[in-house]
């Protein structure tokens, strides 16, 4: 491995979960899809970057109501990535990237890397998801109103990146239209910046948002090689950056 240090610098973490993902997709979806689009990242940066073993459960408390997920509690997952980064630093790494392929995470991502980068201040941590990078890329294709899990874009991401994650004959159209979610729902999604999660078993018999029927690997393909260059864009900056000169003042997650 400290061969592997000199030639790489950068190590990519990916973070999945396992969940329901409605009666067409996988338990490790989001697993898989992080793995595999960091396995793109690494390919085009080769030899410059490693993947860390991936983490195969999240924080899925909200798909709860459907058997076959499983959880780990905020404290627990923060624990995990704080100590998965602490053991990589501890061996000489200090340019460390979190894939994140379930948006549940994001939360814990945040206050995993604040502590991160209080106490390790000698190294980069940077994260991100996957469908967030590239909302252009999606809204360009006339995407239901109500999506986010399960949906024509995730599953689109599945079938390209791994389709083995997909039963196609079982897929079917979930929740897509706010005006059809009862009235906690449509509160919830009354404005982006409102925070009012519902647990998703309120949201979707199946447990799916979207339409997933009208998924294509194509759809998929858009948004993977999109998200692949501006990944590795931003990660080829990230790994020539010097390294912090200590102690920093930890950065704050977002700008107020
Ligand atoms: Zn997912």
């Amino acid at each position: 491995m400290e061969a592997a240090r000199e030639v790489a610098p950068l190590v990519i973490v990916p973070l999945g979960s396992c969940e329901q993902h409605g009666r067409g997709m996988a338990l490790q979806t989001d697993t898989v899809r992080a793995v595999e689009l960091a396995k793109l990242v690494a390919e085009r940066m080769a030899p410059r970057a490693v993947i860390a073993p991936e983490t195969t459960v999240g924080l899925s408390e909200h798909h709860m109501g459907f058997p076959g997920t499983l959880t780990l509690s905020p404290e627990t997952l923060q624990q995990v990535i704080y100590e998965i980064v602490h053991s990589l630093h501890r061996h000489g790494w200090r340019k460390v990237f979190l894939l994140n392929g379930h948006g549940g995470n994001n939360a814990v991502v945040d206050i995993a890397s604040i502590r991160i980068r209080a106490d390790f201040p000698d190294m980069h941590l940077a994260s991100s998801g996957i469908s967030a990078l590239v909302p252009d890329v999606i809204s360009q294709e006339g995407v239901s109103e109500l999506r986010g899990h399960s949906c024509e874009v995730e599953t689109s991401q599945a079938l390209y990146l791994a389709p083995d994650l997909v039963r196609t004959e079982s897929l079917v159209s979930g929740t897509h239209r706010r005006s059809d979610l009862d009235p906690a729902g449509r509160l919830s999604r009354m404005h982006p910046a409102i925070h009012f999660p519902q647990p998703y078993h309120r949201l979707d018999p199946n447990g799916a948002l979207g339409d997933a029927t009208v998924a294509s690997a194509e759809f998929g393909e858009r948004q993977v090689k999109a998200a692949l260059d501006r990944l590795t864009s931003f990660l080829e900056q990230f790994i020539a950056l010097p390294l912090p000169s200590s102690p920093s003042a930890p950065a704050t997650p977002h700008s107020v």
